[in-house]
């Protein structure tokens, strides 16, 4: 018996207690218990079949030591993970993080965000996540290769092209899906499509490095369409400066915005002038082959000013730029309360996540309230997953389509994400809230699924 509500107050009390400190998965649970309580409500077979209580367990958590040896021969020891949440859908897929924050309820926030996600893109993908508190920042290239091949070592007797796909997150690119896949193919004397985001030579696939920032981009413009504006001429604030931030901001100027920002842990840069074509050849550059830090823009632009963030300061000067969009892009819980607050009264009305769970729940509200156009990550940054899972039919087919059919899927999907999002919020009486849109459609192609297979 009981309201709903009071179910998803003994749910949240359960997981607590259930899974201690693991505060991230705790925000990202509430938060996809709170949309649904008003599908359980109609559907109440959901509730009876105990379908969010088993979607949070994740159905398998593989925790393993990696021990590596760094250049000056001195041994190091990391936790490595892999959370495989969900099979319901497909084979278990999400990316390795390797960041020194990286522990197992961080990994189960994102395995879960990434259930959700890959059900909205359309594509037969499971969720999993991964990775270890390894910092690749300062190592050299031999020490992150024999990191990831010590990584490997361990991970591959449990992934495999229809088991778990992995693919990058924060401190895994390119460089890193080489060497991993590298070890993987040496220990099981086999080229199959184990991970991906991998190099075009050997069963990449066209537009995978840019799916996630052109994606949020896409998701942008699909929510500007609503309300006949469009991108040309907004400016637009852009948070982080790797992977998903430059793709972003290669996007934005193709569509006519001008991107005044970008940041990394240590600080963000302002340039009034916005960010070109040959000053973002520069920061690809710096970022991706010299593996510099943002605040060597300032110096290296006129105009340009870099900020310092002060760690005991309550708000980021990023987000109180004045503004028509933004595009966080860096890491998860980058706006608090205060921040979103600053957002609004700086004239922000287009906020689209190319990171995960980067707003605050007291954040969202702010921004659902404001009636702004809200694109939460699991449906604005799953362009990622999406062209992902393209490179893996590419891969079984053992062929590589050409960028515009690539991008044209990719434009297509964030379109039907969109939609779904939209249509969704409308028939559950919360039009224009795409948090609920998402969550609620995600969810209920995975519960279908889940029932259809009965109790496993
Ligand atoms: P990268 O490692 O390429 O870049 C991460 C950027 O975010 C860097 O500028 C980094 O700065 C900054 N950053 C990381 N952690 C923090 C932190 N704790 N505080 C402040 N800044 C931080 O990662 P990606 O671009 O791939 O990922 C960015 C976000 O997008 C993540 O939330 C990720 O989960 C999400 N995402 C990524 C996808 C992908 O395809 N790569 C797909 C979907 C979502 P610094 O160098 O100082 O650490």
């Amino acid at each position: 018996g009981g309201t709903v509500s009071t179910y998803v107050e003994r749910l949240m009390a359960a997981v607590e207690a259930k899974n201690p400190g693991e505060l991230e998965f705790h925000q990202a649970v509430r938060e996809v218990a709170t949309s649904i309580e008003l599908l359980l409500e109609r559907e109440p077979v959901y509730r009876e079949a105990k379908i969010l209580e088993r979607m949070i367990e994740p159905e398998r958590v593989l925790m393993f030591r990696v021990p590596w040896v760094d250049d000056h021969g001195e041994i190091h020891v990391n936790r490595g993970f892999r959370v495989e949440m969900s099979s319901a859908i497909g084979p278990y897929k999400g990316g390795l993080r390797f960041h020194p924050t990286v522990d197992l309820g961080l990994l189960k926030f994102l395995a879960f965000e990434q259930v959700l996600k890959n059900a909205l893109t359309t594509l037969p993908m499971g969720g999993g996540k991964g990775g270890a508190d390894f910092d690749p920042k300062g190592k050299s290239d031999a020490e992150v290769m024999r990191f990831c091949q010590s990584f490997m070592t361990e991970l591959q007797r449990h992934i495999g092209p229809n088991t778990d796909v992995p693919a990058g997150d924060i401190g895994v690119g390119g460089r890193e899906i080489g060497y991993l896949f590298g070890q993987y193919k040496r220990i099981k004397n086999e080229f199959t499509g184990v991970l991906t985001g991998k190099g075009l030579e050997w069963g990449g696939s066209l537009i995978r490095p840019e799916a996630t920032g052109y994606g949020a981009v896409y998701f942008a413009h699909e929510m500007l369409l609503t309300r006949e504006d469009s991108l040309e001429a907004k400016t637009c604030l852009v948070s982080g400066s790797g992977n998903v931030a430059q793709y972003t901001v290669e996007k934005l100027m193709d569509m006519g915005a001008k991107v005044v920002t970008l940041s990394d842990s240590e600080g963000f840069v302002l340039d009034p002038a916005g960010i070109d074509n040959e000053k973002l050849t520069w920061i690809m550059e710096l970022k991706n082959e010299r593996r510099g830090r943002i605040s060597e823009y300032a110096e290296r632009f006129p105009g340009v000013t870099f900020t310092p963030y002060d760690p005991t300061a309550d708000a980021n000067p990023l987000w109180s730029v004045p503004a028509d969009c933004a595009f966080p892009s860096a890491t998860q819980n980058e706006i608090n309360a205060k921040d979103a607050a600053n957002l609004l009264a700086g004239g922000v009305y287009v906020v689209s996540e190319g990171a995960n769970m980067p707003t605050s729940p007291e954040g969202v509200e702010q921004f659902v309230q404001a009636g702004i156009l809200y694109g939460p990550g699991k449906a604005a940054n799953a362009g990622g997953v999406a062209v992902s899972g393209l490179e893996m039919a590419q891969d079984s087919l053992r062929m590589a389509w050409p960028r515009e059919e690539v991008d044209a899927r990719l434009k297509e999907i964030m379109k039907s994400i969109h939609k779904q999002c939209r249509q969704t919020a409308e028939e559950f009486g919360t039009p224009g809230n795409y948090v609920n849109g998402a969550n609620i459609a995600g969810f209920v192609k995975v519960a279908d699924a889940m029932l259809d297979q009965g109790l496993v």
